[in-house]
């Protein structure tokens, strides 16, 4: 069987562990083909293959584009996309190019409510301080004990109409998959249980996805209820969409999903990585990590 794990965050966005220690600790846990997908940015991709090689872990290239869509935030996974593809990259670095002014403003917000320094707070958290994040946010009202742990602080703040929030444009549905789908990648729709779009507004997602080309769905992710993954399995039935998984992994201490322990994909569903094939970097057999003799 194959344990496909396809969502994951490094200290490359808004993880606490390196590409190297997590390419480590997917195997460690049985995954047998993985595949990072750091936010808005590809600065972990190299690493993450070369480890996931040298310890015979077959890997596909990942991201998780942020989109806005009818005035939510939609997380776009790409998957099985050429790194160097300079559209891509582009379109990468101008979706994430607002971050830094959103993060002073949720600062400024926060300052409002008491909370001083939590911009400089944040960016001590961020790996990538192109990537600075609400997550950095969370861990630094963690650490100075305003709130007892990460999902206190987006419950309290951080997320809309609560202080802290800040409404942000992200690139368009359009724009995310034709990036991905032009760097020779598949686009899925990430934990889609998580948004709060009407039935009316979810069916607009999933029809202008599917007619932009995008071809996957997230069914099985530590973000879905077992009652979720059904849900969704009948969305990609009905929209002739392939299934991803993946644990959607960030940190040991935060994240209530381990890489790699995830129920398997609905029988009657079509695994995403069975049309990324040509795709996958194959680690070589065990045999062949043995170093050979001088
Ligand atoms: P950003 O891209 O800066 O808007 O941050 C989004 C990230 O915050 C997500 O990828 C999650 O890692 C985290 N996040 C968002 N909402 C929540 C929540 N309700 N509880 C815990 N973490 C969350
Ligand atoms: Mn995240
Ligand atoms: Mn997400
Ligand atoms: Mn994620």
């Amino acid at each position: 069987m194959i344990n496909a794990d396809l969502h994951c965050h490094s200290v490359i966005s808004d993880g606490t562990l390196t590409p190297e220690e997590l390419a480590q600790r997917a195997k460690s846990k049985g995954v047998t083909l993985w595949a990072l997908t750091d936010h808005d940015e590809v600065g972990g991709q190299a690493r993450a293959a070369a480890a996931a090689a040298a310890i015979g872990l077959d890997y596909l290239t990942g991201v998780e584009i942020s989109v806005s869509f009818l005035n939510q935030t939609v997380h776009i996974v790409g998957l099985g996309f050429d790194v160097s593809n300079a559209a891509f990259r582009q379109g990468l670095v101008q979706t994430r190019g607002g971050r830094a002014q959103r993060a002073r403003e949720m600062s400024d917000d926060l300052a409002r409510v008491g909370i001083k320094g939590a911009f400089e707070g944040a960016l001590k958290y961020a790996g990538n301080h192109d990537l600075i994040s609400r997550t950095h946010f969370a861990r630094f009202m963690v650490e100075t004990g305003v709130c007892k742990d990460t999902y206190e602080v987006f419950r309290k703040y951080l997320t809309e109409g609560k202080p802290g929030y800040v409404v942000h444009r992200w690139a368009t549905l359009k724009e995310a998959v034709n990036w991905i789908r032009d760097a020779g990648g598949m686009a899925v729709v990430a934990h889609p249980a998580r948004y709060k779009f009407s039935a009316n507004e979810e069916f607009a997602l999933f029809t202008e996805f599917k007619g932009f080309g995008g071809q996957g769905v997230e069914v099985v992710t530590g973000s879905h209820s077992a009652a979720e993954a059904i849900t969704y399995t009948d969305v990609a039935l009905e929209f002739g969409l392939a299934a991803s998984r993946g644990s959607d992994f960030h940190s040991p201490e935060e994240s209530r999903t381990e890489l790699g322990d995830l129920p398997a994909l609905p029988a009657q569903l079509t695994p995403i990585w069975t049309l990324l094939q040509d795709r996958i970097r194959r680690a070589p057999a065990p045999a062949d990590l043995t170093p050979t003799p001088a």
